[in-house]
């Protein structure tokens, strides 16, 4: 059955169009699945007379089987009155006003049905000259509710009134197609918000989905829009890219898509010439280790990633800052400083971030020094396990002189603290040559 001729999914956005209604016996959403929090919100809100339901991320992957990120909920109780009935409860944002509620590491997000401006009767929006939405905070019904969200898949609602689950655009179709459709008209709609450009390429990777032909297309010509989006907001939407356990078929899509070039401009230049043979090896490995580690449950700091996607940037703009004569450390770390200051034009990184980033740059070139007591040293240090994680990703990029030094840091780490100083002298020993009396290292 072909449900999208049903319904008014490209024509007749807005349009009064009947619900297909899914009950409980026709889906697989149970709620032993939903986190007991969400449930606690839904069931509160329910009980004090007001529609609640389960949206977006959190229905599409039940439905698909799969375990969600985070549970939305949505409601006909305004921000003010969600507050009223939750004391750990929050009003935050300014474009969108939502309601988080904490519990402990877990917030809920609640946001109130929103009607577009000219059905409503109080309007607070506002749109940029290109088109692009930056206040939109117009209450509204269910009904309304659904043609401002962004994809078919991510405009399911499942009602805890009675566990049904309403779709009005078709998305319980496109799950079953593993397709992404735009609701509306994807011109509209990207220029309204041209992050769901990303999030359309971040869909595709995460659950398999091919994006439908009038959604890609507008892609290839919306692109710039991209860079009207404040850096801050990018930057956010990056980390949601790389760290959501398929960052390396992201990677590929951002590409394939012409978006990667939004998000790290320089590098992604880098990429066309020819030095792109040297990185891409390189930015590979980095992203499928990621998406090892996200899988295996262990923590990923977004410093190491950024620090391998600006790398060979670095490397580049030290070697040019080092033939006007100035030497290695300080060059890199005038390199590093350069490189960010153009990177966050795109996309911000937090200092908390970008002073990771560089201080695993500095590491790369204390790490094949380990001369004297300086290992341990080095080892000591915070950024150590990073750096030297780095360093053996280079290693095994192309770089293969530094798969010696990774193997020699690897076996240093194994050793208990006795034998890494007996391993020291070992080394000494073997690699004891004249020395200059005056001479200075480079990082001296
Ligand atoms: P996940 O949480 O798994 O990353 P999600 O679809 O839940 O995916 P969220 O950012 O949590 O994504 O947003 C929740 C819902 O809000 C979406 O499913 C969608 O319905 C709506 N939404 C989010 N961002 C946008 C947007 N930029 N434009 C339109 N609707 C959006
Ligand atoms: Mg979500």
């Amino acid at each position: 059955m072909v449900f999208s001729q049903d319904y008014a999914l490209l024509e007749n956005v807005g349009q009064p169009v009947s619900p297909r209604i899914i009950p409980r016996a026709e889906h697989h959403i149970s709620r032993s699945q939903i986190s007991p929090n969400a449930l606690k919100v839904l069931y509160r809100l329910h009980e004090n007379g007001y529609d609640a339901y389960l949206v977006g991320g959190g229905v599409r992957d039940l439905m698909l089987g799969r375990e969600p990120k985070d549970f939305d909920i949505a409601t006909n109780a305004t921000p003010e009155e969600v507050r009223g009935l939750f004391k750990n409860c929050r009003l935050i944002g300014r474009r969108f006003r939502l309601a988080h509620i904490r519990y402990g590491r877990e917030i809920i997000e609640v946001a109130t049905f929103r009607a577009p401006h000219d059905e409503a009767e109080h309007v607070d929006q506002a749109h940029s000259e290109d088109g692009r939405i930056l206040r939109d905070n117009v209450y509204g019904t269910l009904e309304q509710d659904v043609w401002r969200r962004d994809f078919t898949i991510n405009a399911l609602y499942y009602n805890i009134a009675d566990f049904s689950v309403v779709d009005y655009t078709g998305g319980v179709e496109d799950l079953n197609q593993g397709m992404l459709h735009l609701i509306g008209d994807p011109i509209e709609r990207y220029k309204e918000d041209p992050v769901r450009m990303l999030r359309a390429v971040r869909f595709a990777a995460k659950l398999g989905f091919n994006i439908d032909k009038d959604s890609e297309n507008a892609i290839h010509d919306l692109g710039g829009l991209l860079k009207n989006v404040s850096p801050a907001r990018v930057f956010d939407e990056m980390l949601k890219l790389f760290h959501g356990g398929c960052a390396a078929q992201t990677f590929e899509l951002l590409r394939h898509y012409d978006l990667f070039q939004y998000l790290f401009p320089e590098t992604d230049a880098h990429l066309d010439s020819e030095l792109g043979e040297i990185m891409l090896p390189l930015i590979s490995r980095a992203l499928n280790n990621t998406d090892q580690r996200i899988q295996d449950g262990k923590p990923v700091n977004p410093a190491f990633l950024i620090a391998i996607l600006l790398w060979h940037l670095v490397v580049e703009k030290q070697e040019a800052i080092m033939s006007n004569g100035v030497p290695p450390f300080p060059a890199m770390q005038q390199a590093g400083q350069q490189v960010m200051s153009a990177q966050i034009r795109s996309l911000s990184i937090p200092k908390r971030f970008s002073l990771v980033a560089k201080e695993i740059w500095i590491m790369q070139l204390r790490l094949p020094n380990r001369r004297g007591k300086r290992p341990l040293v080095l080892l000591a240090q915070q950024r150590f396990r990073a750096a030297y994680d780095f360093l053996c990703l280079r290693g095994q990029s192309g770089e293969d002189e530094l798969q010696e030094v990774c193997e020699w840091w690897t076996r240093f780490q194994e050793q208990n603290p006795e034998d890494r100083n007996s391993m020291l002298r070992s080394d000494k020993r073997r690699k004891r040559r004249p020395r200059k009396r005056k001479s200075r290292s480079p990082d001296a």
